[in-house]
């Protein structure tokens, strides 16, 4: 896993003359600033995971947020909060998936491991879990849970298979959605 950094080949260079290529024949300039599908996506940042193919999406329909895991963090509940307030995004999907590369990782050993090597502990959580589908469920009621979250009526957890390409959805029994409306909706008396 510590690969040396010196038996990298770095290719920044031949990613820029792809973007000329890419520039040359571009098409996308009269896109809006809000995603056309109103959806967000939160995906683990897995190399196997081609979003817009998986989905079916086309550039300018969505949010893409990934991390490690796909996690539910504070910086992607920040980022889904700027999404439905100034962008008009009202769907989350939530995308993980099997094989994931923090199902091999204790967190307490890494803690540890990285708190021995460098003299610190993280001050952020390595996120670690055993079961995808659990993880999902964490992250959707993360999801209830949070205020800085408006738009809770369309929110659907999947667990991508790397072995397959198939996406499986995720129930959940709690919290029962139906006691979650829209906080903008009339029937709340929220405004
Ligand atoms: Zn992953």
């Amino acid at each position: 896993m510590n690969s040396s950094h010196h038996d990298h080949h770095p290719i920044a260079d031949s990613l820029v003359a792809h973007n000329k290529e890419y520039a040359a024949r571009f098409h996308d300039s009269e896109l809006s600033l809000e995603p056309a599908a109103k959806l967000a996506v939160v995906a683990c940042m897995d190399a196997r995971i081609d979003a817009f193919a998986v989905l079916g999406l086309n550039n300018g329909d969505a949010h893409i947020i990934r991390n490690a895991g796909g996690v539910i963090t504070d910086d992607v509940i920040r980022s889904l909060c700027l999404s439905q307030r100034f962008l008009g995004t009202r769907e989350i999907v939530l995308v993980h998936h099997t094989d994931c590369g923090l199902q091999s990782i204790n967190e307490a050993e890494f803690r540890k491991e990285l708190n021995d090597e460098i003299g610190i502990t993280p001050w952020w959580s390595v996120e670690a879990f055993d079961d995808p589908y659990d993880d999902v469920r964490q992250s959707i009621q993360r999801l209830y849970m949070t205020p800085f979250i408006q738009h809770k009526l369309h929110i659907r957890g999947f667990v991508y298979d790397v072995t397959d390409g198939l996406l499986r959805e995720v129930t959940l029994s709690f919290p029962d959605p139906d006691m979650l409306p829209d906080q903008d909706s009339a029937s709340t008396g929220i405004a």
